[in-house]
């Protein structure tokens, strides 16, 4: 059940919704948009009587929602998110660059990293300290140690830190040490850890799974919304295909195709999708012709000594033109403004 307020209803008004929802024995979602709230209602298992809501001051309409999300819907939230980090923002108008290496290997190496992605522009600095790798005995990140260096990365440049959790207790480390909580493929459906990530006071960039729908994708952040935590950010990072040319396929009609349902902020992770590193640029330029909100990027100041996904990282030199060009892009289909 949506429960769609009037443009001029009061904070009383809302107020009362939110109690007798929760005198239901179930969740209320505020939502403030530009032009009126709206009230979703999660944790009933059959449906609500709509009655009980279309006769109260202020409340223009109750809805029953069919789909099998309600958080993420254009349907509770017709203007798009803006999730905001710290004085950082991703989903307005600025293109969104989060940009570092694959793995944190050393203090050196995450500062050197970490200059020129400061001077790019970009405020966001990724790199993992806890790695999920397909087999046990590669680097597997260098722990707490490498949320320390992340932790220094954030003091030394101003940049916001991004960084995975692994599992449930990760996510208090990315607390303590980062600024937003990064959810791996490989993770999308760890559903625990959703509900964990759902409670915290950080944004989350949540990863498309490698066979992932883009139902299953919307669905596990609605697991987090439904927690309370809107703060979510999406990131197409290439699935699972035939293809052999690639190390995955970037599925570039999926950003219009979010758009069309989702108020979240979309961004495009083209290192993992090619898996290349002479693909990368193409891919990160038709990511953002396509409308993504940004663009997370795989940076290494060594590519060819790297740890964890060398193949794929861009030289410094190869990073900061890649801004360049993105940036000019991003300019070019910038919605004109109305006479
Ligand atoms: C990463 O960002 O380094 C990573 C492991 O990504 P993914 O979960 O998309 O494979
Ligand atoms: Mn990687």
């Amino acid at each position: 059940m949506l429960v769609v307020m009037k443009a001029d209803a009061t904070e009383q008004d809302i107020n009362r919704v939110v109690r007798i929802i929760q005198e239901l024995g179930y969740r209320a979602h505020p939502m403030a948009g530009a032009t009126r709230t709206a009230i979703s209602i999660t944790g009933n298992q059959g449906p609500v009587d709509a009655t009980r809501f279309e006769n109260l001051p202020g409340v223009a309409e109750a809805i029953r929602v069919t789909k099998p999300y309600k958080l993420i819907t254009l349907d509770l939230r017709p203007e798009k998110t803006i999730v905001r980090v710290g004085d950082a923002t991703i989903g307005d108008e600025e293109l969104c660059i989060i940009a570092g290496p694959c793995a944190i290997e050393s203090r050196t190496q995450a500062l050197t990293v970490a200059k020129t992605v400061h001077r790019s522009g970009a405020r966001f600095f990724r790199g993992g300290a806890f790695k999920p790798r397909t087999s046990p005995y590669s680097f597997q990140g260098l722990g707490e140690e490498g949320m320390k260096i992340l932790a220094e990365v954030r003091d030394v440049y101003g940049l916001k830190i991004v960084t995975e959790a692994l599992d449930e207790a990760g996510v208090d480390l990315v607390e303590r040490y980062g600024d937003m909580i990064q959810i791996g493929a490989r993770n999308m459906q760890n559903f625990s850890l959703l509900r964990r990530a759902g409670r915290s006071p950080l944004p989350v960039l949540l990863k498309r799974g490698l066979s992932a729908t883009l139902e299953e994708w919307l669905l596990a952040a609605e697991y987090i919304m439904a927690e309370g935590n809107y703060q979510v950010v999406l990131c197409e990072r290439g699935i699972r295909t035939f293809a052999q040319h690639t190390r995955n396929t970037l599925d570039v009609a999926i950003i219009p195709a979010v758009r069309a349902i989702s108020h979240l902020p979309v961004i495009v992770d083209p290192s993992h999708a090619s898996g290349k590193s002479s693909m990368v640029t193409p891919l990160a330029r038709a990511g953002v012709a396509v409308g993504a909100d940004g663009l997370m990027i795989e940076v290494h100041d060594q590519p060819e000594r790297a740890l964890s996904d060398g193949a794929q990282a861009l030289t410094l030199e190869q990073y900061d033109r890649l801004v360049h060009e993105v940036r000019a892009i991003h300019e070019a289909i910038a919605p004109v403004p109305a006479l």
